[in-house]
């Protein structure tokens, strides 16, 4: 596939932050096509995250993407009128960014990267999941509750989330959340007031609670009182590095690491948990394996401890620290890089949940790549707010489309994924 042009254009997110989308177009003979690609952005940044590059100074305070997309002009003179596969296009794409993706930054190459496969699925007709050949629909995590850095409530942990894992197919766990979403609303406003229905970043409530405890029973009492106990199951990020001051200062109180675990242990009896992220700082690969030896009926989810960077990841599956790898794009800069780490994932029977960021735009690739990938698991914030719903929406299209094929993940949420031959030359 013969690269013909690439342009960028500053954008906004859903956090008014300006961002980098590139348009593409592609071309096979005489056919031609145009696709995008916009990069997201996180708030609770893993310090090993790829590069975002930022101009600094006055303009958007400092946010500004006008430096990346003289990366992107980069791009176009060195891409233009070459042909690429995926990976070839990425690996390019890493050569020209450098170590870290200092040069031109991740953002830069995430949506460059995003932007080409969209574009090399519509030049052969077809959508994304398609063209990797997947038919499973993932389950969905839905943020309904926001706190850390995420919401201006003094919760500690960053996001409490409902899977409807006993739905019988995605366009019924949607409605599953839709109607918890708006039943965790009205019990929020009944107990704490009108305002405990504003939202935080991922379009989840950011209601004036402190305690873990309060936002969990919310939510338990939300799925029972709709009739999806045993059907629903609650998952959380904590995001504990945003927690961390050498003591873990968690739900008011200040704890060691052992004593955290203890904390957990105790929310797990209490309420139907199935999933912990991120329960430790970043660099605690120790708490990490402790934790999931003692709730190993649990789930632990890595995100900043990984940061999708297949030496972070070795490490952290050496060392039996987690279940599941969270995989967020633009957290290494590139699909093919984050797809080399999800297949190492693989081979390692470990177990993959693609993820949004906290900073979204209308995007969709992340559904589709999904379904592509077959991970059985994804998390895109609240069943609400456009660049949440956009994702969620892309899912039914897919559902729909797929027709007698799909099939969904279900109470099979943990297996695993499967190899994609469109990534591998
Ligand atoms: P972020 O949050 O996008 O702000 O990093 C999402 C997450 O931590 O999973
Ligand atoms: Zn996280």
């Amino acid at each position: 596939m013969l690269v013909k042009k690439i342009i960028g254009r500053e954008v906004l997110d859903s956090r008014s932050n300006p961002t980098v989308e590139v348009e593409l177009i592609l071309a096979n003979g005489s056919k031609q096509v145009t696709e995008r690609g916009i990069a997201p952005s996180g708030a609770s940044r893993g310090t090993h995250e790829a590069w975002e590059l930022r101009d600094g100074g006055k303009r958007f305070l400092g946010k500004g993407v006008s430096k990346a997309l003289k990366g992107v002009e980069k791009l176009d003179k060195s891409f233009k009128n070459k042909k690429f596969t995926q990976k070839k296009f990425d690996e390019k794409l890493c050569g020209l960014a450098g170590p870290n993706k200092k040069s031109i930054g991740g953002n830069t190459t995430t949506a460059a990267s995003f932007a080409f496969l969209n574009a090399s699925a519509k030049l052969q007709d077809k959508w994304v999941y398609e063209l990797m050949g997947g038919t499973v629909l993932p389950v969905p995590f839905f943020n309904v509750i926001n706190g850390g850095q995420h919401a201006g409530n003094k919760l500690s942990i960053q996001e409490f989330m409902i899977a409807p894992y006993g739905a019988k197919s995605f366009k019924e766990a949607l409605r599953w959340g839709s109607e918890i979403y708006h039943t965790l609303g009205k019990n929020l406003v009944l107990k704490y007031g009108s305002s405990a229905k504003n939202v935080g970043d991922e379009g989840g409530y950011a209601p004036p609670i402190q305690h873990s405890e309060d936002a969990l029973h919310a939510i338990e009492y939300s799925i029972e009182e709709l009739g999806y106990k045993g059907k629903v199951g609650i998952a959380l990020d904590a995001a504990a590095s945003e927690f961390y001051d050498n003591m873990y200062n968690i739900d008011g109180m200040s704890l060691t690491g052992p004593e955290l675990i203890d904390h957990y242990e105790r929310m797990a009896a209490e309420f139907p948990l199935i999933s912990i992220e991120d329960p430790f700082d970043q660099e605690d690969f120790h708490m990490f394996a402790e934790l999931r030896k003692s709730l190993n009926h649990i789930q632990i989810v890595a995100d900043d401890l990984t940061v999708t960077n297949l030496q972070r990841v070795k490490r952290a599956i050496d060392g039996e620290c987690m279940d599941t790898l969270l995989l967020k794009v633009n957290q290494i800069g590139t699909v093919y890089e984050a797809y080399e780490t999800f297949k190492y994932c693989l081979s390692k029977n470990v177990g993959t949940m693609v993820s949004h960021r906290s900073g979204e735009t209308e995007d969709t690739t992340i559904a589709d790549l999904v379904v592509g990938l077959e991970t059985n698991q994804i998390k895109t914030g609240a069943p609400a707010r456009g660049e949440r719903t956009a994702k969620y929406n892309q899912l039914l299209r897919i559902e729909e489309r797929l027709g007698k094929k799909a099939k969904y993940a279900g109470k099979n949420f943990k297996k695993i994924g499967k190899r994609v031959s469109v990534f591998e030359n």
